[in-house]
């Protein structure tokens, strides 16, 4: 099966993402994830995502296209995809690479959270881009460029809408309900 979960930072994508994927036997893929080992591994990459991503803004298609192109063609078992696409630009890429291999996406889940609990849940996790200036433009950032992709995979019939606030394991339930 092959999964695209959309949802601001801090809506709980990181940690659903672990549940499906164990549940599942598909491959996480996490672009956040990606960058940031790039980052802690002093990579010319790295160093050129650590600012922009310290600003809360998007690094650029190119770079996550990229490291997204090099890992997907090899997964046969099915993948989840968290945190990428987050532009439409990221979305058309990503649906051309996958007509290319005939593998395409199955399910999107839309994680719907509040902004203020959003925000609390990411000043309490405390990570270098977790600082309040940087949570409200991240919080911009996915309104004006990773929202658009509720409509854009809606149109192709694969959005389903799950609330992302509440008990994990009860989110957990709703998105195994959204996946059959
Ligand atoms: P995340 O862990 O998904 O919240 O990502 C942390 C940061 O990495 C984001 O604020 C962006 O700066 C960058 N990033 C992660 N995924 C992407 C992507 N698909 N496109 C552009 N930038 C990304």
């Amino acid at each position: 099966m092959r999964i695209v979960l959309v949802g601001a930072p801090g809506s709980g994508k990181g940690t659903q993402s672990e549940n499906i994927v164990k549940k599942l036997g598909i491959t996480h893929l996490a672009t956040g994830d990606l960058l940031r080992a790039e980052v802690a591994a002093g990579t010319e990459l790295g160093l050129k995502a650590k600012s922009v991503m310290d600003a809360g803004q998007l690094v650029s298609d190119d770079i996550v296209l990229g490291m997204i192109k090099a890992r997907i063609s090899k997964l046969e078992n099915g993948f989840l995809l968290d945190g990428f696409p987050r532009n439409i630009n990221q979305a058309q890429a990503l649906d051309a690479l996958l007509e290319e291999i005939s593998q395409p996406i199955d399910k999107v889940i839309y994680f719907d959270v509040p902004f203020e609990v959003i925000k609390v849940r990411l000043l309490a996790r405390g990570r270098s881009d977790d600082n309040e200036a940087t949570i409200d433009k991240r919080g911009i950032v996915f309104e004006q460029e990773t929202y658009p992709l509720l409509e854009y995979y809606t149109l192709q019939g694969k959005c389903t809408t799950v609330s992302g606030a509440g008990e994990i394991d009860q989110i957990s339930e709703n998105i195994f309900k959204a996946l059959v």
